[in-house]
């Protein structure tokens, strides 16, 4: 039987639809948010474009700012500090990738935590540790959100994330952790990945590697969660896990597109509305 696909559109549209209303509370409170990009990138721009789609959905007011390609460090951490000090911007967003010659690091510790909705602050990734965080980072939170709409049981579940970068595999873990998951991290350093993944109820795999994960790797019935975005040679976008062979033996699986993405505009938009204020 095939697995049952965990579609992140209808999630995402469901959680706009509530923001919708939780931005109604705020009245006329602006709620707007700024993305910037340091020249133009086709990849980013898509991204872009959706942000603004489900952002006007919700009515949040979302603003461009494109930086020029030869732009320093500098000069982007001094538009950031300006949207910093503007009392009507909730909340920024700096797109990736970033040319080089600029740290991301840098520059996503110029951003006022209040302002930081993507999650990625030192100081917002830290508060994950304590449960409760105001703004937790978007794709970890998508994947929770995700594996919480399967109605699984996280207690004592057997979780594996494989990937353990800063801004996915790490958070991850931590969330589910708090639900009480025995979680297990894999990385290059994993000595055989697939004697992990095959006793795990819950596999979530943020790599960047298509088809690293395959259904010969999975417990029958396990709930597989594939944050990875690569694009293949035919330009089509796939994800770390191939579909085919991992929908034959899942019990749940997210698509690559329309899983983890979706959802993680949704919780962009739901940091937002946080950081003007509302309760969401
Ligand atoms: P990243 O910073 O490149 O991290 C990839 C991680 O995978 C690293 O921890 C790396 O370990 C590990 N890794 C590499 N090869 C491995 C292997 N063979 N087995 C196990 N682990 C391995 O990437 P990221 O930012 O976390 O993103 C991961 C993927 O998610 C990408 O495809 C990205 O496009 C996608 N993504 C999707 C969303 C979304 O909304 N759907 C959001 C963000 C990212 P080392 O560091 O030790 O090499």
């Amino acid at each position: 039987m095939p697995a049952q696909l965990l579609d992140g559109r209808q999630i995402a549209k469901r959680m706009r639809e509530r923001l919708a209303e939780a931005r109604q509370t705020l009245g006329d409170r602006p709620v707007r948010l700024v993305s910037l990009e340091v020249g133009q990138n086709p990849a980013a721009d898509v991204y872009v474009r959706n942000q603004q789609r489900a952002a006007a959905e919700v009515g949040i007011a979302m603003e461009v700012e494109n930086l020029p390609v030869a732009s320093t460090e500098a000069q982007l951490v001094e538009a950031i500090s300006a949207l910093n000090r503007r009392a009507d911007v909730s909340g920024i967003i700096v797109q990736r990738p970033l040319p080089h010659g600029i740290d991301p690091r840098q520059v996503q510790m110029a951003i006022d935590p209040h302002k930081d909705v993507e999650g990625m602050h030192p100081a917002n990734m830290g508060s994950i540790l304590y449960r409760e965080p105001l703004l937790p980072p978007c794709t970890a939170a998508a994947a929770q959100q995700l594996i919480v709409a399967t109605g699984m049981d996280l207690r004592g579940a057997e979780t594996v994330v494989v990937g353990h970068s800063e801004i996915v595999g790490k958070p991850i873990a931590v969330l589910l952790l708090h639900h009480l998951s025995t979680v297990t991290v894999c990385h290059i350093g994993t000595r055989n990945l697939a004697d992990h993944t095959r006793r795990a109820d819950i596999v979530v795999v943020a790599v960047g590697k298509p088809g690293l994960v395959h259904g010969d790797m999975l417990k029958p019935g396990a709930c597989v969660i594939d944050v990875g975005i690569n694009q293949g040679p035919d330009g089509k976008i796939v994800g770390d896990v191939d579909f085919a062979s991992a929908n034959e033996v899942a019990g749940f699986l997210t698509p690559v597109p329309g899983g983890v993405g979706p959802v993680t505009v949704a919780m962009l938009l739901r940091n937002t509305l946080r950081a003007a204020g509302a309760s969401v």
